[in-house]
Formats: C-alpha cells, structure tokens, sequence
C-alpha cells in the first residue's frame, strides 16, 4: 500500500474516512482486512479499498454502507456522531474501570517435581523458609480488599500449594469472613499437580466451591518425560487426581493446561487426543515462556516461534474435526482469540489488554512478602532481576503504582502507541506484553517486527480469520461457538 495506515482524506469527497488500519491477507493479497479503533471489521478488494482511502468511492457502492455500518468513514461529518463508536470503545475496555480482579497467593515455593522447564523457581521439599507466613497473608488479604474490583478470583499458587494446605484454608477463612461486610464475587482456584491430594483437603474444597487447575502435557510418555518425579509416576498421580477432583468438585470443576516441550510439537494430535480420553473439554496448548528454568534448558526443550505456529495449525485442524465429529473440545487461548475477533466484547483475559493487564489486571502476592504486577514479574525476579516488582505486601497499593516497576510497565503498556502496533489492524484485539518483551529482548517496549509476542500474535489472527473466513459452515459455526463461551472470567493460564 502506497498511502499510511489511519489516513485521513481531506479532500472533497463528501465522506470523511475515520481512525482505521489494514493488513493485507497473506493468504490473498488482492484483498485486505479493515479495523476501526473499536474493533469493527471488514475485509475488502484492494482496488476498492484503495479507492476508498483516496475519496473515490461512490456513496451508492456496497462497501460504502459496509464501511459506514462499521465506523470506518462518516458520509456526513458535519452531522453524524460519533457517540455508537465511542460506546463500542468504552465495551471493549470495560475492565479497566474495576482494577485487579486476578490475585495470585504464592503460598510455598515447594515442589516434589523437578521439571527441567519448571517456570516458578522451585524449592526442594524441606526448605520451609520458602512458605509464606501468617503476617505475609494476613497483609495480602487486607491488599486483595483494598482493590476495588467487585468480583475477586483468588489463585493458590506455588511450587505446590497444597503442600501449604494450612495457609490455603486459613486464607480462605479470612477472606471469607472479610467478605461478609464487602459483599463481592469471589472465586477461589488452587493450581496444582493434585499429586497427594487427601479427602480432607477436597473436602474443605468443596465446601468453599474451589475450582482446580492443574497441568498435563500429553500421553503418559510425554508428561512423565515432561514432568519427572523420581517414581517416573507423574501421569498416573495427575490423572488419579483429576478423578479425585472432578469426584468431589465436578467435571466442570477441574481444568488442565498444557506446556508444550519441543517433544510436545511432533504430537499434536496425540496431545488433543489425550484430553479427549480423559473427558476434558477444553484444553490450553501454552508456548514455553522464556522464564525460570525454561531459559536454562533452552537447547533441549526450546524452539522458535513459527515451529508452534506450524504445531497449532495442526492443532486446530484436528481440534476441528474432533469438534465434526460431535465432541466439544476448544482451545482456551484462540477461544479468547475468536471473542475478541467476533464478538464486541472484551472478556478481561490479562494477557490481551491494552492498557496491560499486568499490574492493572492482576496482582501476584509472593510467599516472602514481595509484590509482583504478573507472574512474569515474579519469574524474573526470581532469576535475580526485580526491576518490576511493586512494592510488598505491607504498603499500600498508591506505593504500587507509583513504584518504578509500575512505571516501566505503564511505559510500555499501550498498545496502540507502541511502534508498528500502532498500525498494526490486529491492535484493537492485541495486547501489550511489556514484561514479555523485556525478557526476550531486554526492552519493556521491544521491537515487534522481531518479536515472538508478535509473531506469535499476528500468526494466531491470520490463521484463525482464514479458518473462519475460508472454513465450511460447520467450522464457522464451531470458531464462533468458541467465540461466543469467552466469559468475563479471567482466562488464567498458568499452573503447577
Ligand atoms: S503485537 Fe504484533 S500483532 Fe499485536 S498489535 Fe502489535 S504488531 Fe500487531
């Protein structure tokens, strides 16, 4: 395109084009998708497009209605009002009015595992100095109801929290009675392996409505691979658990994710398939994140950002089929993907916000007292750098936001006004990854055009608005199926 995206035609056309971004189609360049600021598309022939943009489009064409119907030009500047526009907007960020609704406990940092891509710094089993005290909790919880969000999830996180049972149920006595002058939603989830589960722990679980997260990467070759313990019987221990929590929780009650080794990207089928069997309904296929141990086994687990775009487009055809086929089952994150894509809504996922979700979407409370914006943050820290860390759990959340962590992330936390996203047609469904970009490039803003964010990104559109554009009836209905499930719940992504 010879003309800049977001151009506006000051000429005499009679229409006035608005605030808008292009992106020709990879998979046909005669053509290119359209973005309003709000998030409203199209996808037109080039040639008209073209003529659009240069004030030659006549008013009576097709596209002239299309491109008005969804606030890409106004045929009547003077006059229209640009109110629809601006509600669509203040829709798609809604969740910037309520502060932090996701609050990580990271109540130990124990762990039996000894995963060679662990990304939380784990502690070996008898170093207690790694659990979080009575003080550190009691100071968090005061924290948690500070925040102004009326609906609160709280995660139990670790190493392995249940070997921290007592903080877990002791916390979730106190943020209950708290709860009873606040009066807010409150959702409470553990992310464990659910290894050494006990009836008395399920028990208190249900009495208090918990949700489980836990992690299975695959067949059992693959998770004990993944996932040694020293009996190399971590498979059997997470499904018995899955059992056990479904059991005393129900099926919708327990969820499992999946981190995705270089082994995992020969499998994919394998891997959905595995989730099929074991009754599962949803599946997450998480990258491996460039933090914690992940780094340091880099050769031996790592891989480069286009091996799993290539791994998930074979995902999402077989996701597809297993879905003709008459067995629901989606993938978490293009779930959130599609909402953004088809729907008005925003479903407050953390890690497609802009302005960031990290430290404005979610607070991570660790076991030493130490306050983080994101578990990213905390990974870091953990590998020594504390550059983002906020502040502790003793001070109060104005010392949060003020702190330099804060403001490194602020700085780099718009997406529409950080370089090539601010042209980029994907950015009204995007996010900026500040601590991402930071970890893998040294540079809170990054450069995207060499980013694994944003080739991540922009190969998860692509692919999904081919599928939907390209795809049967049936896979359409599908996609948008997936789309239309997006709830405000907070998509959290990680787990033991
Ligand atoms: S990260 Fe990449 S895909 Fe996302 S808005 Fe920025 S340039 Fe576009």
């Amino acid at each position: 395109m010879k003309f800049a995206a977001r151009h506006t035609f000051v000429g005499n056309p009679g229409y006035r084009l608005l605030p808008l971004r292009f992106r020709r189609l990879p998979w046909d360049q005669s053509r290119v998708l359209v973005t309003s600021m709000s998030g409203d598309w199209l996808i037109a022939q080039r040639n008209d497009f073209e003529r659009a943009v240069t004030g030659q489009l006549d008013p009576r064409e097709p596209l002239f209605a299309d491109m008005e119907s969804r606030f890409l030009i106004s045929a009547d500047p003077e006059r229209a009002t640009l109110a629809p526009l601006l509600s669509q907007y203040r829709t798609r960020k809604d969740y910037l009015a309520e502060g932090p609704r996701l609050h990580i406990f990271v109540v130990s940092l124990r762990c039996h595992h000894t995963c060679a891509y662990c990304q939380v710094s784990r502690q070996a089993l008898g170093q207690t100095a790694f659990d979080m005290s009575e003080s550190t909790a009691r100071h968090a919880m005061d924290r948690l109801f500070d925040q102004p969000a009326k609906t609160l999830t709280i995660e139990f996180q670790g190493g392995e929290p249940l070997l921290r049972f007592d903080r877990v149920r002791q916390l979730t006595r106190l943020i209950e009675q708290r709860n009873r002058t606040e009066k807010r939603v409150l959702r409470f989830v553990i992310a464990s392996t659910l290894h050494d589960l006990t009836d008395e722990q399920l028990s208190f679980m249900r009495g208090h409505g918990f949700e489980l997260s836990t992690s299975l990467d695959g067949p059992e070759w693959l998770h004990n691979l993944n996932r040694p313990r020293l009996e190399r019987d971590s498979y059997r221990r997470t499904v018995e658990g899955i059992d056990r929590g479904r059991r005393a929780l129900g099926d919708g009650a327990v969820s499992a994710l999946t981190t995705l080794t270089r082994r995992s990207l020969g499998v994919p089928k394998e891997i959905i398939d595995e989730y099929r069997k074991l009754g599962f309904h949803s599946i997450s296929l998480r990258p491996l994140s460039p933090y914690g141990f992940a780094r340091k086994t880099d050769a031996r687990h790592g891989y480069v950002i286009g091996d799993f775009l290539k791994f998930y487009e074979t995902a999402l055809d077989h996701l597809l089929q297993v879905n003709r086929e008459g067995y629901f089952l989606q993938e978490t994150y293009t779930r959130m993907l599609l909402s953004l894509l088809l729907t008005p809504f925003s479903h407050g996922y953390v890690d497609l916000r802009s302005p960031t979700g990290t430290g404005l979407g979610a607070v991570v409370y660790d076991y030493d007292g130490r306050v983080y914006p994101s578990d990213e943050a905390r990974m870091l820290a953990a590998m020594g750098d504390r550059r983002f860390a906020l502040g502790r759990v003793d001070e109060s959340i104005e010392t949060w936001m003020s702190s330099p962590g804060m403001q490194l992330v602020l700085d780099a936390g718009v997406a529409e006004a950080l370089p090539t996203c601010a042209d980029c047609a994907y950015v009204p469904f995007c996010g900026a990854d500040p601590i991402d970009h930071y970890a893998r490039q040294g540079d809170s803003i990054g450069h995207r055009p060499t980013s694994d964010f944003c080739r991540k990104q922009m190969g998860l559109f692509d692919t999904l608005l081919q599928r939907w554009e390209q795809g049967s009836s049936v896979d359409r209905d599908i996609l948008e199926g997936w789309a239309l499930r997006a709830t405000c719940r907070e998509g959290v992504l990680e787990a033991a």
